[in-house]
This record gives C-alpha cells, structure tokens and sequence, in this order.
C-alpha cells in the first residue's frame, strides 16, 4: 500500500476518505485498519448517543471535502449560534457569539460522524480497502537508508497473521498508540485525576436550544449541549469519585444534581466577587470591553437511562508528529481535556495538514513517507501544523 492508516476511529476514518477522495491520489492503494466492527445506520434510531462532539465550521469543511458532510446534514446535527461559559464562585463570565447569524459550531453523535465517513469510504472502495475487526499487533520499521536484504517499507502485521508493507503508515489509534509506542516516539502525559460523566438528558419544556451552555464549579466545569428542541448532552468533569455516584445515583437526584450544578449560588464568595470586579475594572481601563447579556440555562427533567456513562480524563502529547515512514494524527499525536470540545476538531485539523503535503507530494511523483528530511511532504507537515507552531 502507499498509506496505510492504523486506526479508524473518527480521525482515521476521515484521513483515509479525505485522501481516497484526492485526485492526486487517485492511483493509490490506501488501507484503513481498524480492530472494531464496521459502524452504519441503517436507519437513524430515535434516542441519541451519549457520545458527542461539538465540531467547528473547520472541521465541517473537512468532512465536506470528501462529501461525508452531506451525510452527517441528512442525518442529525444540531447547529449553536452562542456559548455562555460562567462561574460557580463569582459573576465571572465569558460569552462567545457571532455578529452576523452564522453558526459557531455543531453538536454531532460521534456514531453519526462514523456513519457518514463509512459511506465516503464505501464510494472510493476501489482504492481505500477497509480491514474491519483487524488489529494491528506489530510494526517493522525499515531502517534510513535501507541496506541489502532489509524492506525498505514499513511492515503490518495483523493479529489473523496477515501482513501488509507500506510506503507511509499514518498512527490514528488513539491516546494509547501502539505506533507511537513502537515507533518510540516520546509522549508527554498527564492524568488529570477526573472522569467525564456523559448522559442524554431531557428538558423540562422546548426551547430554542441554540445556546452551548459550561459552568465552572470548584470540582470542574459541567457542560449542557443542545442536540434538539427538547433533548441536550451532558458532559461533566469532577473526580473520579464525585463521577462513580453520579453514575449510580438514582435518576431524580441525578436530575437535581445536575440542575443544582447549573443553578445554585452556594459556591458563590463575596470575596472572590469583590476581587473579580476589581479585576475587570483594571482590565477594562486597557481594554474596554462590552457587556454581554446572561442568559439562564434550561432546566432539566430527565435523563435516558441507558445514557449515563463516565471516562478518565488525560492529556498526551506527542514529542514528534512524524518519523521517517511515519505519521501521528488525532489523539495519537494530542490528547486534550474536553472542556474546550477540541479533541476531534484539532485531529480534523492534522488531517487538512497532512493530506494537503501529501497530495502535493502525489502530484510531484515525490515518495510518500521520506522524511522528515527537507522539502519531504513530512517536513513540510511538521513546518505547517498549527499546533507545532
Ligand atoms: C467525554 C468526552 C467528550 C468529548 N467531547 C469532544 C468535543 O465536544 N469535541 C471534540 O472535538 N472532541 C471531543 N472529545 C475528544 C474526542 O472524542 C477525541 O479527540 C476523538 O475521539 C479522538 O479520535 P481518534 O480517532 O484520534 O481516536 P479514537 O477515537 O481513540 O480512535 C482510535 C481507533 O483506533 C482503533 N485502534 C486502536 N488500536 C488499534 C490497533 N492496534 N489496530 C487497529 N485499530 C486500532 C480503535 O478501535 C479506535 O477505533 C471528547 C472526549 C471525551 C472523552
């Protein structure tokens, strides 16, 4: 293959369409591995998944270039034109708004985002061969300058056996990568010693809900993001503990602990107000700035049952994205906490980089994976990519 792709998560997924659909790339051979089952709707179901993502117009003209957009349009999205972000302990607040009416962002299901790259994957299956339920258990690197008797590619193995060689092989398996473990490059972690609770919820009357709503409370920020009229998704971060009795409380006090979460002003300190409002007026003799309107969130009324679930926060980043051969993308490369709902979007990103010197570098007839040596389409990601910079 000239790319293999180890990972097929959302970032994966939509590395292999986006160069599937390339022009340059249309004499390519690209594999995507993934070790879990394939994932379509056949028809959308009515409840929501608990897992979400909120994506920005960048990403959405991401997955519009190789058509996946579209799709994700005809099956569920809800658009956001606002986000109020707020704290527990002051009047402290931040709002984030569009002068003309565009939408700040979107709050997608993870499954609706695979579903729509699936069927991009399927309309170039001529040159993007998917392995589902493949895992891949180990990597051969070749060495520089390859000597005789030794692959000048890289070599995948399978954990059915089979093996494939490739030109350029791209790591978007995830915080934990073996590729990157294997590759050996270096990944600087931490762990922030919380979990997210995530749920579906369900609100007390219909509203707009075109507001992205996040409170900062002293144990973390909780987060309220509109899937319709009547239904949003919850992300809430806080200690592992706080999140274990989150998870098996029972639903009426899970709902008023959420709505308490959002409402109450027991964190509330005169001291910190005091403090804050001297702060700003400091600030705004710098910089005025303008006042923007609060707005109060929805309260909630139930939760899906099935939603509630919680997982550990971590942050990760990699000391190299690329390698000769090489490449790391999305949590592989960059693990973030979700508070700023970055994850996906800075992924998305890596593959805009990464494809555009790659398709430049199929036009030229240069080697895929030689790099990172100058003027190679790896340097010139490792040169561009924002999050380098
Ligand atoms: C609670 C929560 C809320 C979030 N909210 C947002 C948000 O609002 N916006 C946002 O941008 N981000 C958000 N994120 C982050 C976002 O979910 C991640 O950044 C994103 O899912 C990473 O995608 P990925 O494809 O890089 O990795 P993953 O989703 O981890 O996918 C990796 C894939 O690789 C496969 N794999 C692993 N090892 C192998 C192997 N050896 N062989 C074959 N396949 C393998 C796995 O099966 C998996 O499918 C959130 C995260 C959390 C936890």
């Amino acid at each position: 293959y000239d790319v293999v792709v180890s990972g097929g998560g959302m970032v994966g997924s939509a590395m292999a369409a986006v160069l599937g659909h390339d022009i340059h790339f249309h004499d390519k051979k690209i594999a995507l591995l993934e070790a879990g089952p394939r994932k379509e709707y056949s028809h959308m179901p009515d409840s929501y998944s608990n897992r979400v993502s909120s994506i920005s117009p960048g990403s959405a003209t991401l997955l519009s270039s190789c058509g996946a957009w579209d799709h994700v349009c005809s099956l569920r999205l809800k658009p956001f034109q606002r986000m109020q972000v707020w704290d527990a302990c002051s009047e402290a607040m931040i709002v984030f708004e569009k002068d003309d009416l565009d939408d700040m962002g979107y709050i997608v299901e993870n499954d609706v985002i695979m579903s729509a790259l699936t069927k991009q994957l399927d309309a170039v299956a001529d040159r993007v061969e998917v392995f589902y339920r493949s895992k891949a258990v180990g990597y051969t690197w070749p060495l520089p300058s390859h000597s005789c008797g030794t692959s000048p590619w890289v070599q995948v193995e399978l954990a059915d056996g089979r093996r494939l060689q490739t030109k350029l092989l791209i790591g978007a398996d995830g915080h934990n990568s073996m590729v990157r473990k294997e590759a050996e490059i270096k990944n600087i972690e931490h762990q922030y010693d919380q979990s997210a609770v995530v749920a579906t919820l369900y609100l007390s009357e219909a509203t707009n809900n075109s507001v992205a709503w996040q409170r900062f409370l002293p144990t973390g920020p909780i987060a309220l993001l509109p899937l319709s009229d009547t239904a949003s998704s919850l992300v809430w971060s806080t200690s592992h503990d706080h999140a274990a009795e989150l998870l098996t409380m029972d639903e009426e006090s899970f709902v008023d602990s959420i709505n308490s979460a959002f409402w109450s002003n027991i964190n509330h300190s005169d001291f910190i107000d005091t403090a804050g409002a001297m702060f700003r007026s400091a600030i705004s003799l710098l910089k005025p700035s303008g006042t923007a309107v609060r707005q109060l969130p929805p309260s909630v009324a139930k939760v899906d049952p099935e939603s509630r679930a919680m997982f550990p926060l971590g942050m990760g980043h990699a000391t190299e994205y690329v390698q000769h051969r090489v490449a790391l993308i999305g949590d592989a490369a960059h693990r973030v906490h979700p508070l700023a709902g970055q994850g996906v979007n800075l992924g998305f990103g890596d593959i805009a980089c990464l494809a555009h010197h790659l398709s430049a570098a199929a036009f030229n007839g240069s080697d895929l994976g030689k790099g990172p040596s100058q003027h190679s389409a790896l340097a010139q990601t490792v040169t561009t990519s924002g999050l380098l910079n």
